[in-house]
């Protein structure tokens, strides 16, 4: 059976190396990141799933919440047997929606000044702004 990547899955991959630093072909698939990683139950996908899913250039990745809900701990880099920065391959991901002008929370939202902004604890706020659009 022969494999082939879409024109958007290698421009998806190669966007993703670019703003990262990383080689994606780093990572064998160990699941390391992912067994380690402090939120992961609140993620679409794992870690090493998503680096899956670069790695094959499947544009479904951009559809998951994981690199929206990754809070750039950098647990997993440092416990990486293969060195990959799986955060930089997350922050790589979130650059690749914002440059389209999709984010995951609109901070000037209605809904996120009158009400969301009472609710969330203030670190969530930042982290909130560092990930919108300006
Ligand atoms: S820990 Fe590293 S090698 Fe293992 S799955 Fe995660 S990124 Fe890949
Ligand atoms: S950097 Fe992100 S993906 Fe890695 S362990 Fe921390 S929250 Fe999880």
């Amino acid at each position: 059976m022969v494999f082939t990547v879409s024109e958007k899955g290698l421009e998806l991959r190669k966007t993703v190396e670019e703003i990262s630093g990383e080689n994606i072909f780093k990572c064998y698939q160990c699941g390391k990141c992912s067994a380690t990683c402090p939120v992961v139950d609140s993620m679409d996908m794992a870690p090493n799933k998503v680096i899956r899913l670069v790695q094959t250039g499947d544009v479904e990745v951009l559809n998951q919440n994981t690199f929206w809900v990754c809070a750039a701990c950098f647990t997993c880099s440092a416990r990486c047997p293969r060195s990959v920065d799986i955060a930089k391959i997350m922050e790589g991901l979130r650059n690749v929606k914002l440059r389209n002008k999709q984010d995951f929370i609109n901070i000037y939202s209605k809904e996120f000044i009158e009400k969301l902004i009472e609710e969330i604890p203030q670190m969530a706020i930042v982290s909130a702004i560092k990930k919108g659009v300006w």
